[in-house]
């Protein structure tokens, strides 16, 4: 249930409503606006249908979410989210370039990619400690020694870093490392790990599962909000379908509803949704053009030799042009680095 309070209700009128509702035995979660003030209260079903709050002073509307999320939509929050990591920003017109390789393999590759990405715009490097890989024999990732690597190079080149939390166990190590936590395709509905993560205090970079459905992303990232973290960015990966030319189908489509439907920042990640180098510009443009709030793209200095992902990867040059071609883009969107 939201409740809507009038605008400019006042503060003991917000509190008389919030102490109302933990009485009866639920939570609330409150989105202070410029004028309005929006009360999410969340608890069991037979709870909240008792709670009569209309006549409340201060009130204007109550309104009962037949969805199965609740703060991560834009009837709680109109105004977008913007999560501060470092010393940048990601939406409200504040866009995301995130770059580096799919996993990380050593210190000269990393310092390596995180200058060159950092040298045409980059404003967050990413790279993989921890690797879900289809095949148990393929490289798994170096683990604690790939986040340290990864660390060192974003500490060099000034840029924040991003990393896959593969299982809860890892999450306080990740995070000790890490500015952002990552939470891979396979593990959107990993509901445990969500709710850990939703206790932390490190915005989280949710990706879309293979088969998920628009829902099912905007209700796992609910489990994170519900948790008291409220700094999530939607990540579009691509999803399976019948076709096998592309690694997985990026669904544009989707972006543009994520962003009606929810105030969290919507990234794109064309490496994984195509998973061919040829086609990530053109979706880079896309996306961009779509009203995503971000993009992160593999980039590797060498990636014919790449452990992980060669084939999807751009090579710096090809990333430098990614940069270029979507600045005036950037611009028509009202959006900018
Ligand atoms: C990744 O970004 O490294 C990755 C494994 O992506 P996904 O979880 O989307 O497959
Ligand atoms: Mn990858």
């Amino acid at each position: 249930m939201l409740i809507v309070m009038k605008d400019h209700a006042s503060a003991q009128q917000i509190q008389h409503v919030v102490d109302h509702v933990h009485g009866a035995g639920a939570e609330t979660h409150l989105s202070k606006g410029e004028v309005k003030t929006v009360i999410g209260v969340i608890g069991e079903r037979e709870i909240i249908y008792t709670l009569d709050m209309e006549g409340f002073p201060g009130v204007s509307e109550v309104i009962r979410v037949l969805k199965p999320y609740k703060l991560v939509g834009r009837d709680f929050q109109a105004e977008d989210t913007v999560i501060r990591i470092g010393n940048f920003q990601i939406g409200g017109g504040a866009f995301g370039l995130i770059a580096g390789p799919c996993s990380v393999e050593s210190e000269a590759q990393m310092l390596e990619v995180a200058r060159g990405v950092k040298a045409v715009g980059a404003n967050m490097l990413r790279g993989g400690a921890y690797k879900p890989r289809t095949s148990p024999y393929a490289f798994q990732g170096m683990g604690l020694e790939g986040l340290k690597l990864l660390r060192e190079a974003g500490d060099a080149a000034g840029l924040p870093v991003v990393t896959e939390v593969l299982d809860v166990r890892d999450a306080e190590t990740v995070a000790e490392w890490a500015d952002v936590l990552q939470v891979g395709a396979r593990n959107m509905q990993n509901f445990m790990m969500l709710e850990e993560l939703g206790k932390m205090r490190k915005p989280v970079l949710l990706k879309r599962g293979l088969s998920a459905t628009i829902e099912e992303v905007l209700s796992s990232a609910e489990y994170v909000l519900k948790g008291g973290n409220r700094d999530v960015i939607i990540c579009e990966r691509g999803i399976r379908t019948f076709e096998t030319y592309t690694r997985n189908t990026l669904d544009l489509a989707a972006v543009a509803a994520f962003k009606s439907l929810t105030h969290l920042p919507v990234i794109v990640d064309p490496s994984h949704a195509t998973g061919r180098r040829d086609l990530i510009a053109p979706m880079c443009k896309a996306a961009v053009s779509a009203g995503a709030d971000g993009l992160i793209v593999e980039v590797h200095p060498d990636p014919e030799h790449a452990k992980c992902d060669g084939p999807q990867s751009l090579d710096l040059g090809g990333f430098g042009a990614v940069a270029a071609a979507i600045d005036p883009l950037l611009l028509l969107e009202g959006k900018h680095l």
